[in-house]
């Protein structure tokens, strides 16, 4: 057996590891201009780069990320950008990012860029950049301002809703490609009706809701992170409420489902049977397995050193990608296992960080499950005009 957690590459007789079909990429690292009271990232201790506050990345890694990437992904090369803060990396820095993309990228190659912000810098600038090549824009918002206010500050502490609300106006005159990520806490998981309400009535019709747990050192729960009930309750209740609009309103979680029904992969990461579809890119090149393990010991090398195949076969990337393979006894005879997979190794670890325990989150998983699967596969019938079998129960993985 090979050391499966060193930094060498998988051996080819064992097959070939999956392609790096995306990139989500820290240009301002977890650098941030907001001091949200509930947020993972800033200040971790396991962050590698706690100690340089100043961390952007330089012209020079950008343009040997977007040359090699655009070389290794042909046709279709996915960016998205995220942080900590990406704008704080400045317009100059994304112009020059499609300059290189336009200069570097070869007949026939679709590029897509996406960038996540809290929305503090944005303006006419950034919005004709974003809807001159199409970006889509994820707007962070967590419902009207007396629910979004009670965590999400600026560093000075003060409230931050109103200059969210200009950039979203600002966006929507651009008509710039945007969705809201709203974070579910202890300030808004008990209000679905108010959030459906309120995003709706701005014209939003896309959401992604973001269920939040965050534990202490000694596993207690974190004020505001909220129950597997709480969310299960949640989603239900937004289910109910999405139903009639389903045709028009995009809620990515029923999504995910509606596309595993139909036996595509979803979207989102958490439903999918391994760890692998995307990579973290850092500031100054150093690539990860994942957003939640920005680690030094899951490193997987760096694109300044290492090329993009030698990186998709680094053992590391292996052994992160098929630790969500080891189902929990809970998990191997669940009805839903072929959907979800045993959720987040992110959630899954909590409180204790261990892989192989429960997602926090399973009885929510359930609950939502049991509600929606039924319709939702009646509607993917629908749309498809034949029948599906839905997802199969498979333990076969590819590791
Ligand atoms: S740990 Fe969770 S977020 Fe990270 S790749 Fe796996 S499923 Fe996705
Ligand atoms: S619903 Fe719960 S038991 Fe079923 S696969 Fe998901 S995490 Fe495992």
């Amino acid at each position: 057996m090979f050391p499966i957690h060193g930094q060498g590459l998988v051996p080819e007789s064992l097959g070939t590891t999956p392609r790096i079909t995306s990139l989500l990429i820290k240009p301002a690292s977890a650098v941030c201009n907001l001091d949200c009271a509930y947020c993972f990232y800033l200040d971790r201790d396991a962050d590698p780069y706690k100690a340089l506050p100043a961390r952007r990345m330089t012209e020079e890694v950008l343009e040997r990320l977007v040359d090699n990437f655009l070389f290794y992904s042909y046709p279709n090369s996915v960016f998205a950008f995220q942080g900590g803060e990406p704008t704080l990396s400045g317009l100059p820095f994304f112009r020059k990012l499609v300059e290189l993309q336009k200069q570097l990228g070869r007949d026939g190659q679709n590029v897509s860029n996406a960038l996540q912000t809290n929305g503090m810098l944005i303006d006419d600038d950034w919005c004709r950049l974003f809807k001159e090549y199409n970006w889509l824009i994820g707007l962070s918002m967590d419902g009207p301002a007396e629910i979004h206010d009670v965590y999400r500050f600026n560093k000075a502490g003060h409230p931050t809703w109103n200059r969210v609300m200009q950039s979203l106006e600002t966006m929507r005159k651009h008509k710039v490609d945007f969705n809201i990520l709203c974070v579910l806490s202890q300030a808004n998981v008990d209000k679905p009706k108010e959030l459906y309400r309120f995003f709706t009535g701005l014209g939003v019709d896309n959401i992604q809701y973001i269920p939040l747990s965050e534990f202490d050192g000694q596993g207690n729960p974190l004020p505001f992170t909220i129950t597997a009930e709480q969310y299960g309750r949640f989603l239900c209740e937004t289910f109910d409420l999405w139903w009639p609009d389903r045709r028009k309103i995009r809620i990515r979680y029923f999504d995910n489902i509606a596309e595993a029904l139909a036996g595509q992969k979803p979207g989102s990461c958490t439903m999918h049977e391994t760890c692998d579809s995307y990579v973290v890119v850092e500031y100054n090149g150093d690539v990860y397995p994942c957003d939640f393990f920005v680690e030094s010991s899951w490193r997987l090398g760096n694109i300044m050193a290492d090329s993009w195949p030698e990186i998709a076969r680094k053992q590391r990337r292996y052994h992160f990608a098929r630790n969500k393979t080891v189902a929990h006894p809970v998990c191997q005879v669940c009805e839903y296992q072929a959907i979800c997979h045993g959720g987040c190794p992110k959630s899954r670890h909590a409180p204790y960080r261990k892989f192989e325990d429960l997602d926090y989150f399973c009885p929510a998983y359930k609950m939502i499950f049991a509600k929606s699967v039924g319709p939702l596969k009646k509607e993917v019938e629908k749309i498809l005009g034949r029948s599906v079998e839905g997802p199969q129960f498979c333990s076969i993985s590819p590791y």
